[in-house]
């Protein structure tokens, strides 16, 4: 089977600590994270494209030519005049690691201003996968532009895949932020939650519940992460369990979730067994929090392809 997978979203310039009062810069942001992994285990004959808005500057340039070096597909990102991608850096203070953002004003914000563009990019498309960041950095006007876009999707047969990856600093206020939240997992197929983030900001009592809310609002599939614990699936309304794999050193959970989203898709996209999906995503995620970064190199991942 082929393809094309449409991750949505916004990714940032990503400043760290390189020692001796040097940065380094790399790039990096939720949906961008889940296309380079699907990317890494989809095979030859998906392309992966991914959508978003940058601006005419220096830093947006070097940005299209590493989705391209990466294999990303670039055909549908809109050039924005006077506007540049958002930032963030890394701080590190007694192994603790924080971050500072400067993203109010970045581009990535308008992605879902040209509703045909997002349109033609959709209908172009077989999956379309997009996060609660996502509908988080848009104004309401432009959220229910892109929720329109994906309920025709997921009307039209296609899978709308959906991490709600709740960030409450992103929203206006927690009611919004719960509102919106519930209206992606409405608008789509497939979500896969964080239960941590479920249970802290949604009052989830236990995995089950995640599950339950999210398909009483529609989704017909879930895939609940637990960090070491393991992911829990519902598919087709049958549930089942897949452990984590074990981990010798942790060395940074950067990317966990949209590593696992990523290889899980790629996965299931290619053999539509979500069991063995989610085995296969929870060896690549315990690669990626092996290593330093978000996004971490391929030939490290250890992916033999379906
Ligand atoms: P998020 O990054 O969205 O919070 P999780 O922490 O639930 O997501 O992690 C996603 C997946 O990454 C898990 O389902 C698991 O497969 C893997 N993972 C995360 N942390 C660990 C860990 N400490 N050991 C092994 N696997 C892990």
């Amino acid at each position: 089977m082929s393809g094309r997978f449409l991750s949505i979203g916004e990714c940032m310039v990503e400043l760290s600590h390189a020692g001796a009062g040097l940065l380094r810069k790399g790039f990096a942001g939720d949906t961008l994270n889940t296309a380079w992994y699907a990317r890494a285990c989809l095979p030859a004959d998906w392309s992966v494209e991914y959508f978003t808005a940058l601006g005419d500057e220096a830093m947006s340039d070097e940005m299209i030519a590493f989705y391209k070096q990466a294999g990303i597909g670039t055909e549908f990102i809109r050039r924005i005049k006077g506007k540049a991608p958002g930032l963030y850096m890394i701080s590190l203070k007694d192994g603790e690691r924080s971050f500072s953002y400067w993203r109010d004003n970045s581009a990535a914000r308008q992605l879902a201003a040209d509703a045909e563009l997002l349109r033609e990019a959709i209908e172009a498309s077989d999956v379309v996968y997009f996060s609660g960041i996502t509908l988080a950095i848009l104004s309401r006007n432009d959220a229910d532009t892109l929720l329109a876009e994906v309920r025709r999707a997921k009307a039209a047969g296609k899978i709308v895949a959906f991490d709600p990856n709740i960030r409450p600093r992103l929203w206006s206020g927690y009611d919004m932020m719960h509102t919106t939240i519930s209206e992606g997992a409405r608008a789509s197929s497939l979500v896969l939650p964080s239960f941590d983030d479920e249970a802290t900001h949604f009052g989830d009592v236990s995995i089950a519940a995640t599950i339950q809310r999210y398909r009483t609002l529609g989704a017909t599939d879930v895939v609940v992460k637990n960090g070491a614990e393991g992911a829990t699936l519902s598919f087709d309304g049958v549930e089942s369990f897949v452990p984590a794999e074990k981990v010798e050193q942790v060395v940074d959970t950067t990317s966990a979730g949209d590593s696992f989203n990523g290889a899980f898709l790629a996965r299931y996209l290619e053999t539509k067994d979500a069991p063995a999906a989610a085995a296969f995503a929870a060896k690549v995620a315990a690669r990626v929090v092996s290593e330093h970064g978000a996004l971490v190199a391929w030939e490290k991942l250890g992916i033999d392809k379906a």
